[in-house]
């Protein structure tokens, strides 16, 4: 790709008027956003200050009380329309997101698709999830009591540059949706991405103001959005999410972490040799291996070892690597210099420690300056640095083991659990064998993608990998407060005037017990 695509994507006006969107309350320095396909700077974007995040909050907040007032069905609306217009403006924002990013155009399409996904399900699901409901009252028959899910107010969301659409954008959708207003901080190195998005929410009829976008150093600008929100949702790498949660514990505010992984799949001996080699080539390499879910140890059952190796190494080989506007090659570049001497560094520790490395290993300046090889490790010891930490990048161990009960146990020797796979022929011998990997989510016999994509059921990590989880019902009643209102019919539970406190003891004593004798005859789980 070369610059003249990178001004045809990102045009000197388009650039100007996305970073009008940043909100800024004087003049700031300003912070160039590089693009991993030439290393150039594309633009530049302002260095928000703790001010400009106190005023975004309070703009934000002025947003919010009109437009919790309105219905959720007309908050909906603007979630179709909003899935709508990024539809149709899918080339441009394939565009700007792959210029960001390098990543495959697949990769990139793969968040646009995300979103729209996202946006059509809480537009259609959102409201049900976010209905007052019924529940049990104290007393049958004369106490009503009914729990309503109101917004918290704003939300701060601080999102990481390897999905910089699907990770800034999607996690918003349902906050809205609940009534709220946010503040969003996107990662340095892809503010274009986000800003583009909230621009196309905007456009679908989002009040102006109700999202804002601050940019900078994510260090700088925590505490002063910590601070001040109602509600924080963080993705990004578990060290840096745990200096959130300190923040977030000292000022009592709720959040939701969605941090990293090293996630592992499990390889039965009757597994699909081509459909596994297959979906693992997906689950391992896709964006580059920069993907919170993607595999990064691969346990295969020694008969099918040596077959799976050799499959998979010369299905390594052939993808193509490349960084272009087109749906050519099959895996981009890394996001940064910093990224590619993190993989580097892996991977030369692996080597000096004994590991095999079978493909791969290589930087390719010639392709893009921070292009890394898919690589596929074998014989890495346990003290090497990529069996336990998680690189975040295109390289994959394969180990060989002798039973499954050895392979559910080394995945889960991790102190991270977001994401597994298993692979065999039997389905149900694959869910008993998932039910037994401590992950937030587990593969059958594809990558992450049916996972993901299933957005109806929730996704996060246990363990080092997160706290909550996005997606379903969980994913918006997250960004709500329940109010419980009880009403008591006839009179209140208070203890009537003449009656000795002795006899309403007896009296309030006998009532429990009826009701665990009355309870004791339903079925449980109702
Ligand atoms: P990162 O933690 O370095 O940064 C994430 C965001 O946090 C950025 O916007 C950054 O500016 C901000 N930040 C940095 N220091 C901060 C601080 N002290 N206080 C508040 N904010 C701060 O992560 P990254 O390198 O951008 O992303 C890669 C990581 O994200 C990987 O570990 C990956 O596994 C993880 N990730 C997790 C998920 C998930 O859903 N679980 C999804 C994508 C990425």
């Amino acid at each position: 790709m070369a610059s003249s695509h990178a001004d045809s994507v990102l045009p000197e006006h388009a650039r100007e008027r996305l970073r009008a969107g940043v909100a800024t309350v004087g003049e700031r320095e300003s912070l160039a956003v590089r693009s991993p396909v030439s290393g150039d700077a594309i633009g530049t974007v302002p260095e928000c200050t703790a001010d400009d995040v106190a005023a975004a909050v309070e703009r934000a907040r002025d947003a919010q009380s009109d437009w919790a007032d309105r219905s959720v069905t007309e908050r909906a609306d603007v979630l179709d329309r909003f899935a709508e217009a990024v539809t149709a403006d899918r080339t441009e924002l394939l565009d700007v997101v792959q210029l960001e990013t390098g990543k495959a155009r697949f990769d990139a399409l793969e968040e646009v698709l995300d979103i729209v996904a996202t946006a059509d399900y809480y537009a259609r699901r959102g409201p049900g999830h976010l209905e007052s409901t019924r529940r049990r009252g104290a007393v049958p028959g004369l106490t009503r009591t009914v729990e309503h899910a109101d917004p918290v107010g704003v939300v701060g969301c601080i999102s990481p540059w390897n999905y910089p659409l699907t990770l800034a954008v999607s996690d918003l959708l349902p906050a809205l949706l609940a009534g709220n207003g946010a503040v969003l901080k996107p990662a340095e190195a892809t503010p274009f991405s986000a800003l583009r998005a909230v621009e196309l929410l905007e456009s679908a009829g989002l009040p102006a103001g109700l999202v804002q976008v601050v940019t900078g150093d994510g260090e700088r600008l925590g505490e002063p959005l910590i601070s001040r929100v109602d509600h924080l949702r963080f993705t990004g790498s578990t060290a840096v999410g745990r200096e959130v949660a300190a923040l977030a514990g000292e000022h009592l505010v709720d959040t939701s972490l969605e941090l990293g992984g090293k996630n592992p799949a499990v390889v039965l001996a009757d597994a699909d040799l081509d459909e596994t080699v297959r979906g693992l080539l997906n689950g391992c390499y896709a964006n580059a291996g920069q993907l919170c879910i993607a595999t990064e140890r691969v346990y295969v059952e020694r008969p099918l070892f040596e077959g799976f190796r050799q499959a998979f190494v010369a299905a390594t080989e052939r993808l193509d690597l490349g960084v272009g506007l087109d749906y050519g090659p099959d895996v981009g570049s890394l996001v940064s210099h910093e990224q590619l001497e993190t993989v580097d560094s892996h991977v030369a520790d692996a080597r000096e420690r004994g590991a095999t490395v079978e493909t791969g290993g290589r930087r390719r300046e010639d392709v893009s300056p921070w292009a890394y090889e898919p690589t596929v490790l074998t014989d890495l010891p346990a003290a090497a640095t990529a069996a336990s930490e998680e690189t975040f990048g295109p390289v994959v161990s394969l180990v060989p083991v002798d039973a499954v009960a050895e392979a559910v146990e080394r995945a889960n020797d991790t102190d991270y659990g977001l994401h597994a796979s298993v692979w065999t022929g039997d389905a149900d011998r694959g869910e008993r064998v998932a039910r037994r990997i401590e992950a937030g989510s587990v593969s059958i016999n594809d990558g992450y993608r049916a996972m993901w994509a299933s957005t109806d059921a929730p996704m996060g990590g246990v363990g080092d990998s997160g706290i909550g989880r996005r997606h379903g019902r969980q994913g918006i009643r997250d960004y709500t407060e329940s109010q419980t209102v009880t009403t008591q019919r006839g009179h209140p539970l208070a203890i009537p005037e003449r009656v000795p406190n002795r006899v309403a003891a007896a009296g309030a004593t006998a009532g429990v017990r009826l009701l665990r004798w009355v309870r004791d005859r339903s079925p449980r789980g109702r």
